[in-house]
């Protein structure tokens, strides 16, 4: 399994970094990004303290930990600014927190979060065709997830996406051990979503191309 995104103490996770390493190793991931709620207040102080805990898990246990952060309800005409500050801090892997119906998310957070070069943008909602064009064309993944509430559009997700060709990402948005998914779980929830048994190998591919990319 490769989950990327997740949280910890950091913002409102559960758990340090290391105990939420170790939980997911034990639960089979091979691969966990740490993504925790940043805005233009906290984003100094998280990203280098969980960027620092990445590379030291990384380098002397089993699972392969990488740096994160997900821009969480900040002003659209912000998220430029702030995708851009959380790489130079040290998130390797960046996701902006889609226009999810569980929240009220600011209109135009989908197409600032694409249009800001996020690797993820989380839960989109009921992201329109035009977004997830646009998504595609700037290689942005669009997030299925397990998450209860954010999940209720997976269907609506998964067709534009299709639709489109923009590419997905399956994620666990998790904030507790809890949350934590297998793999086979993992496939359940894409099939959930109507997308097709051929498509689903390609998703977790996903996954491991921006991990891979992470990794350099
Ligand atoms: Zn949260
Ligand atoms: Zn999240």
């Amino acid at each position: 399994m490769i989950d990327l995104h997740t949280h910890t103490l950091f913002s409102d996770g559960e758990l340090v970094p290391s105990e939420l390493a170790r939980r997911a190793y034990t639960a089979g991931y091979r691969v966990i990004a740490l993504t925790d709620h940043v805005d233009m207040s906290n984003i100094d102080l998280v990203v280098p303290r969980i960027a620092e805990a990445a590379r030291e898990l990384s380098m002397h246990t089993q699972i392969k930990v990488i740096a994160g952060a997900e821009i969480t309800h900040v002003p659209p005409k912000l998220l430029g600014r702030l995708v851009e500050k959380a790489r130079g801090l040290g998130a390797e892997i960046v996701v902006v927190h889609g226009e999810t119906i569980a929240e009220p998310v600011a209109p135009g957070t989908n197409r600032a979060g694409i249009e800001a070069g996020a690797d993820i943008l989380s839960h989109p909602g009921l992201i329109s065709i035009e977004d997830a064009e646009m998504a595609r064309d700037r290689g942005v993944a669009l997030e299925i997830t397990a998450r209860k509430g954010h999940s209720l559009t997976n269907g609506h997700v998964a067709k534009t996406a299709m639709m489109t060709g923009a590419q997905m990402v399956l994620n666990t948005d998790a904030h507790s051990p809890d949350d934590l998914i297998s793999r086979e779980r993992a496939a359940l929830i894409l099939r959930a979503a109507g997308i097709p048994e051929e498509s689903i190998e390609t998703i977790f591919a996903n996954s491991q191309k921006i991990a891979d990319r992470a990794g350099r």
